[in-house]
């Protein structure tokens, strides 16, 4: 495997999306994969673009027929990574990056040993608070079920291998970019993407 599969997880209100469409503008060669979900489309959502939305049966019969390399219930929807793009991409010797939760990230660990796992924080309980209540229109259960939800995704940090806080856009950019250029260094990396040179040296 040439290339470096991330595994980004957060809470939601820790600006993950914000940050990975800045890290893809700014770092070549990684890849987002486009996962499955039985979601609906948000406002301004495009099939094929943010995810590809399909329907409760058409996620079953991809399940069924092992079609995704992990795939877990969130918020009772159903989300999943579908394998064969992923491989072909990492053979290619392209980075991939996976936007999951914690219970994908366990999945695809178990996987790919060598994903590196990157979780994103916020800086504080009273910003996440701030950053989930929206534009004050939400009702009070509302919130609260995303606050737990949040809290919950979040126990999870210990089992990532870089944690980036993002109190600035720009500081959480930077580190985000220095752990993929960072992975890119490692010996397993670099020996699979420099073979010739590896042969011809040691
Ligand atoms: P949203 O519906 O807000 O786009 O995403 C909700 C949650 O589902 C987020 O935590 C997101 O990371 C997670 N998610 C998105 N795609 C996948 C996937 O393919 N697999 C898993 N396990 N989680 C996903």
């Amino acid at each position: 495997m040439a290339g470096n599969l991330y595994v980004v997880a957060a809470p939601s209100g820790a600006g993950k999306t914000t940050l990975v469409r800045m890290l893809l503008d700014s770092a070549a060669g990684v890849h987002l994969s486009i996962s499955h979900t039985t979601r609906s489309p948000r406002p301004g959502e495009q099939d094929g673009r943010e995810y590809h939305f399909v329907d409760a049966a058409e996620f079953r019969a991809m399940i069924e027929r092992h079609e995704f390399l992990e795939w877990a219930e969130v918020h009772g929807n159903f989300y999943g990574t579908s394998k064969t793009w992923i491989a072909e991409q990492l053979a290619a010797g392209n980075d991939v990056l996976l936007e999951i939760d914690w219970q994908g990230a366990q999945q695809v660990r178990k996987l790919f040993p060598g994903a590196i796992g990157i979780f994103i924080l916020p800086p504080s309980m009273e910003e996440l608070e701030r950053r989930l209540t929206g534009r004050g229109t939400d009702a009070a259960d509302v919130i609260a079920r995303r606050l737990a939800a949040a809290q919950a995704e979040m126990r999870h940090v210990g089992e990532f291998d870089y944690v980036i806080i993002n109190n600035e856009l720009e500081v959480a950019l930077t580190d985000l970019c220095a752990v993929v250029r960072a992975s890119r260094l490692r010996f397993a990396a670099q020996s699979a993407r420099h073979s010739a040179l590896f042969a011809r040296m040691i």
